[in-house]
């Protein structure tokens, strides 16, 4: 319906497109071949035209000739966020036209906010596989009509008029709802016109979606079953993917990546792992940790970054879909709870993130909301700077959720959760 209104993918990423639905099927030996390519031509590069690499291979007195196999190329020493943070500059490719470039930014998974450059090259590549993954091998394509369970407001924007609405879905094919303003009425809205317009897609974040569907499930609401359900950014587990399965009456396709080099791995349709997304990303574990290399972003390559997420194991056995790119089994961390005001107002976690990654600030931070005593504790680790951070964030919970129960604290100590894991925004009964 309507589609010739639909915004048109580019021919770029339409290429790069049917590329990557060729290349899923490739065996091992042709996955390796391409990614040792890619990563040569990579290091290269980045010892050639990036100084913050070039003086990384003089440190340890190593030349880009040096690596010869996957082997050398793993003692590369890894990037860590704290490095982004302060090297912005340096691992910038020297004498690249920025106006040209997408300065992307986030508050990470680990609370630590980043910037950091992405070229065109880079984004068309992430398109293509995003669409791969969240429409082809979903049972859908690109002209489907997708519902989305959102809180980046920079992605969505904000609120749910019937115009935006119409735009949306007209224009984008996208039936969006901001997840950091959810509350009860704005809810049954979305659902009323969920169930009007049929999406055969719905993608979010993994405890939106199960908010939503423990949201359905109470109240015994009519819903429509879409085809497939996408669930991204954080760990989807095992009980929230049966809850969101139940309601819903579909498959869950759970989705790994994050803004810095976009989409690492994706689940297929034997729901056996998450396939690593070869064609952009090299991925290592270094114990439990992922360790990914970005193939395609020559602005400001990430060689060996250490995303700061844990796996148990990256298995690399043929999977039943017949496709032979090694799975991540069980992912560990990246989970932000929601956090439940009395006034039945619920904030998505990562509200915290967009919200800290636009305070320079903040190095680190940590939201614990204390149900019982309904208070929302606050600790910031900050650096020198005329801001006052404590005083933006009590302001932005009064004007945006009506809520005075906020305790600043600045410290660089953060608490672990009861069960002893180290997490940035959470809830305590
Ligand atoms: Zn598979």
């Amino acid at each position: 319906m309507f589609r010739w209104l639909r915004r048109p993918i580019s021919s770029e990423i339409k290429g790069k497109l049917e590329s990557v639905l060729q290349s899923q099927y490739w065996t091992e030996e042709e996955i390796r071949k391409y990614q040792w390519t890619k990563l040569q031509e990579l290091v290269r590069h980045a010892f050639q035209c990036v100084p913050y690499y070039r003086n990384l291979f003089n440190s340890i007195g190593a030349t880009p000739d040096e690596i010869k196999n996957f082997e050398d190329f793993s003692r590369v020493p890894v990037l860590t966020k704290s490095d982004i943070q302060n090297s912005l500059e340096t691992l910038t490719t020297t004498g690249i036209d920025r106006q040209r470039l997408s300065l992307n930014s986030t508050g990470g998974s680990t609370g630590m906010p980043l910037n950091f450059y992405q070229d065109v090259n880079y984004k068309h590549w992430s398109d293509a596989a995003r669409i791969r993954a969240w429409r082809h091998v979903v049972g859908a394509d690109e002209n489907d009509l997708e519902a989305v369970l959102w809180g980046a407001t920079k992605d969505i924007g904000q609120g749910l008029s019937f115009r935006k609405v119409l735009y949306s879905v007209l224009r984008e094919g996208l039936l969006p709802l901001n997840t950091f303003d959810l509350d009860d009425s704005l809810l049954k809205k979305y659902l009323s016109y969920f169930n009007i317009i049929k999406p055969k897609i719905l993608r979010g974040y993994a405890s939106s979606l199960y908010y939503v569907a423990l949201y359905v499930e109470k109240r015994a609401l009519p819903i429509h079953r879409p085809k497939s359900i996408i669930s991204s950014t954080e760990v989807l587990h095992a009980r929230m993917r049966e809850t969101i399965e139940r309601v819903f009456g579909c498959p869950v396709f759970d989705s790994y990546g994050c803004r810095e080099v976009s989409q690492i791995a994706t689940e297929c349709e034997a729901h056996n792992g998450l396939h690593v997304v070869f064609e952009n990303q090299y991925v290592e574990l270094d114990g439990q940790d992922i360790i990914v290399t970005n193939l395609h972003n020559y602005a400001m390559p990430f060689i060996r970054y250490k995303v700061g997420d844990l796996a148990s194991s990256l298995d690399t056995s043929p999977c039943k879909c017949g496709r032979v790119s090694p799975r991540i089994v069980s992912l560990i961390g990246r989970d932000n709870d929601n956090i439940e005001l009395p006034s039945g107002k619920v904030i998505n976690g990562e509200f915290f993130e967009f919200l800290f990654f636009g305070l320079s600030s903040v190095i680190q931070y940590q939201v614990v909301y204390h149900k019982a005593i309904d208070r929302l504790r606050v600790k910031l680790h900050v650096s020198g700077s005329t801001e006052n951070a404590g005083e933006i964030v009590q302001k932005t919970m009064r004007e945006k959720f009506d809520y005075e129960n906020v305790d600043v604290l600045y410290s660089d100590q953060f608490d672990m959760t009861p069960s002893g894991k180290l997490r940035f925004v959470y809830q305590v009964d």
